[in-house]
């Protein structure tokens, strides 16, 4: 029988009592590799509590401490960095480059949290009234709960807890039930790292675990990466439960090729942007616009993609991995199939892809359309997998409102020779993260993970002088002292500090 993995609650892992089981799989084999537990009510109540009582002496440790946990932790994170690329790529089927990259914009993000100090410091003003003076401080909010999606199980569960923890919180994370042995490995090193205990809560399940978090009164704070469906719930209830909410959701992403471009850059940026992590990347790239000419180079793409060899993650040679889950497979394959339903023109179709000795991998392979329009569903619908649209535009103002027309406003690029049009583009373009002859736009961590539009539901974003924003509240001093052979004086009657 499949292992079971165990919660971890107050510095400890431990069995849950729950009846409810998840199977997790390889998606390259349908292997069970464990399965995980849906935390019973009474788990999940034991882990907020813990964390709520961690978080009267967590807020007191020094920040210089907090970030020197930090440091061990990125430490140990690194030391292990093979073994846990090697969990991740087994229950995601990422490639083992990428299940490293993947961990690696986490230890990123661990880096910028052990700087958490400078962003920590708040403002000063001498007599801002006659012999009064003005100062506010930044302190963390309490217990905080983040809600992780399956296609990055280190990055994102990253994105969070150390910046939330290294600010003051303590922190209860709900990762993705697809793919939970990663976050349970980082929260052992974490407590390795020297975290006290009852900081860091790692509970498992799934819709009704997430909506204790989003309802229940000692959470501060929510952040939440997934699907728009979720995204939305997860906002709209989080809100409603007075808490501060973060809401990363879905994606549609375009990349504008002008016809100035290098092609082949064009070409070898979009397939790797397009199919790398077979498509599940939020900030993918899944329409190609083609400017004027550059419409041309759509053949030399097809034969390119169509090189990319899906595999398992110990192959060198893989060019991706399977999807998630049978259900995911399904559902890619119905949109190629819709595509083709309504018009676009199929010049590589990856359905009913095989992989010799695997025969039951959820592969699907790279897919390529041509002639897709703005009313088909591939271009309306997210299909988090290895296809890619191409429309096509006369101008770039042509391409920037189509971009701008789009729900969506996760990431986009333009390729191009001209300076004057990468600048028209960055600055009239409406998505939060632009790409100039740069594909995957993703922000390092000293900058902020800044989705847009129908890509993001609240204010203050991910990592960054943003995430500290969003885990801290600004407290304001006004101060008057006295000397002490001063008289009283009357009662002030006036709001005037003076
Ligand atoms: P998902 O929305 O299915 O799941 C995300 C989390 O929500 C999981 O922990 C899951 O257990 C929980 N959940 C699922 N259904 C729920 C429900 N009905 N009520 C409450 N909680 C629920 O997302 P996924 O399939 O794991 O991830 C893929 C999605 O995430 C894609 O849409 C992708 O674009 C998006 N994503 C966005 C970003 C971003 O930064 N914008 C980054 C990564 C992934």
């Amino acid at each position: 029988m499949a292992r079971e993995i165990p919660l971890f609650i107050d510095g400890e892992f431990v069995s849950s009592q729950s009846t409810q089981q998840i199977p997790v799989t390889n998606p390259a084999t349908q292997d069970v590799l464990c399965t995980v537990p849906c935390a019973t009510p009474d788990e999940m109540e034991r882990a907020i509590a813990s964390a709520k009582t961690a978080f009267k002496t967590w807020k007191e440790v020094p920040v210089s401490e907090r970030a020197r946990v930090m440091l061990r932790y990125q430490a140990l994170l690194k030391e292990h960095h093979d073994e846990l690329a090697e969990t991740l790529a087994q229950e995601t089927g990422k490639t083992f480059e990428d299940a490293k990259g993947d961990i690696w914009r986490g230890i990123e993000v661990v880096e910028q949290a052990a700087n958490v100090a400078s962003g920590m410091m708040g403002e000063t003003m001498e007599n801002v009234a006659r012999s009064i003076d003005g100062y506010s401080y930044i302190q963390p909010l309490g217990v905080c709960a983040g809600i992780t999606p399956f296609n990055f199980p280190a990055m994102i569960p990253l994105w969070m807890f150390p910046m939330a923890i290294a600010c003051g919180n303590t922190f209860v994370l709900k990762p993705s039930e697809q793919d939970p042995l990663t976050p349970n490995r980082l929260a052992e090193l974490f407590n390795e790292a020297g975290a006290p205990a009852g900081v860091l809560q790692v509970v498992h399940g799934a819709k009704d675990q997430v909506d204790t978090l989003l309802t229940h009164p000692d959470i501060k704070a929510i952040s939440f990466v997934g699907s728009v469906a979720v995204g939305q719930h997860v906002y709209r209830t989080g809100t409603q439960h007075l808490k501060r909410v973060q809401a990363f959701a879905g994606a549609k992403n375009h990349m504008v090729v002008m016809p100035d471009a290098n092609k082949q850059q064009v070409i070898n940026s979009l397939v790797g942007a397009s199919v790398g992590a077979a498509g599940q990347r939020c900030m993918a790239i899944s329409v190609a616009v083609f400017v004027g000419e550059a419409q041309a180079w759509i053949p030399e793409l097809r034969d390119a993609l169509a090189k990319v060899k899906p595999g398992i993650w110990s192959q060198p040679d893989s060019g991706f991995g399977p999807l998630i889950s049978p259900q995911a497979k399904a559902r890619v394959e119905s949109l190629i199939d819709q595509g083709k339903k309504e018009g676009a023109e199929c010049l590589l179709d990856g359905s009913g892809h095989s992989v010799e000795g695997y025969p039951n991998g959820n592969w699907v392979g790279p897919t390529l359309f041509s002639g897709v329009t703005a009313d088909m569903t591939i271009y309306k619908e997210e299909i988090f997998g290895p296809v890619l649209s191409c429309m096509s535009a006369d101008t770039l103002d042509d391409a920037i409102a189509l971009v701008n027309a789009n729900p969506y406003g996760n990431g986009t690029s333009i390729f191009t020779a001209s300076g004057a049009a990468a600048r028209k583009y960055q600055h009239e373009i409406e998505v939060g993260q632009v790409g100039i002859n740069v594909p995957i736009p993703v922000p390092l961590p000293f900058f902020s993970f800044t989705g847009w539009k129908g890509s993001f539901y609240g204010d203050q974003h991910a990592y960054g002088k943003q995430a500290i924003r969003f885990y801290t509240e600004t407290k304001t001093i006004t101060a008057r002292w006295f000397d002490s052979d001063i008289p009283a004086g009357e009662a002030n009657m006036t709001i005037k500090l003076g």
